[in-house]
């Protein structure tokens, strides 16, 4: 099966076990490479985010388990990076994820992701209570943030739809809705023709969500467009560092792709989708 993941939390923000630990696991399942993508500090301090402080600390730690571990495992030091981030450089770190977590007016932030009340309360007090108003505005934020900022992975690309199981917010058949995130792949893509689109199993085993990111239509024109994905598990904890690859993997295959990119510490290799059946 698929042997690495770049969407990975530790204690230093909002997952549940060490780095050590995360390292450990994945040379358990036989991965070639982990890479650590801890939340950046951002504009208004969370509880799920980074310090300043912890980054450092954070990098120093993933270097040194590089160096214990460089006969085992590529260990990359990454970051989520997120578009309100702040206090931090990302050239620091081998590799960039950019997400878009919450949305900001005159100074409040809200949650794109924590609960779905979180989400509806920005809807109304930013957006009229109109999910498209929602949705463009999401998409087209992070789509400028991907192009203007150092970034090689797109985050969790739908995030808006985290909580909308049985169409419970807002009906993702829409055709306005469809158009903003098409549009959000056009543009990253035409922008960055290299960059990696990660199919995220993260929400499937924290909220038992059915499919990955994105939904089979975006991840449909991604291919179509000649896009790039890798496949990921946003893992919080050492249960879900390959959470759901087989599913995913059968997910990408039916869209058309032939193979999978992943990070190494010698760049960005692929795998041709029929060697994971071997
Ligand atoms: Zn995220
Ligand atoms: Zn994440």
């Amino acid at each position: 099966m698929f042997k690495s993941n770049c969407h990975t939390h530790t204690l230093y923000c909002d997952g549940k076990n060490t780095a050590r630990e995360m390292v450990e696991a994945a040379i358990g399942k036989g991965f070639i490479s982990l890479g650590f993508s801890g939340h950046s500090p951002m504009k208004q301090e969370n509880e799920w985010t980074m310090s300043v402080d912890d980054t450092q600390k954070y990098i120093a730690e993933i270097n040194t388990l590089k160096e214990e571990f460089s006969d085992k495992i590529d260990i990359l030091c990454g970051i989520e990076l997120d578009s309100y981030f702040c206090g931090i450089n990302p050239d620091d770190f081998d590799y960039v994820i950019g997400s878009v977590h919450q949305f900001e007016k005159d100074g409040t932030f809200y949650d794109i992701d924590y609960t779905a009340e979180h989400l509806k309360k920005a809807v109304d007090e930013i957006f009229d209570g109109s999910f498209n108003k929602m949705s463009k505005s999401y998409y087209s934020a992070l789509a400028d943030f991907i192009i203007s900022t150092k970034v090689d992975v797109v985050g969790h690309i739908d995030l808006i739809t985290k909580f909308n199981l049985d169409t419970f917010l807002f009906e993702e058949t829409d055709e306005e809705y469809r158009s903003y995130a098409l549009e959000a792949v056009d543009r990253i893509i035409t922008a960055k023709p290299d960059i990696l689109f990660e199919v995220n199993t993260g929400a499937m085993f924290r909220i038992g969500k059915k499919t990955p990111y994105p939904a089979p239509f975006i991840l449909r024109h991604i291919f179509e467009k000649g896009g790039r994905v890798t496949l990921t598990s946003d893992s919080h904890s050492i249960e879900s560092i390959d959470f759901a690859f087989e599913e995913a993997v059968e997910f990408i295959k039916k869209i058309g792709f032939e193979e999978i990119f992943y990070l190494t510490k010698s760049g960005i290799k692929s795998i041709k989708i029929v060697e994971l059946y071997k």
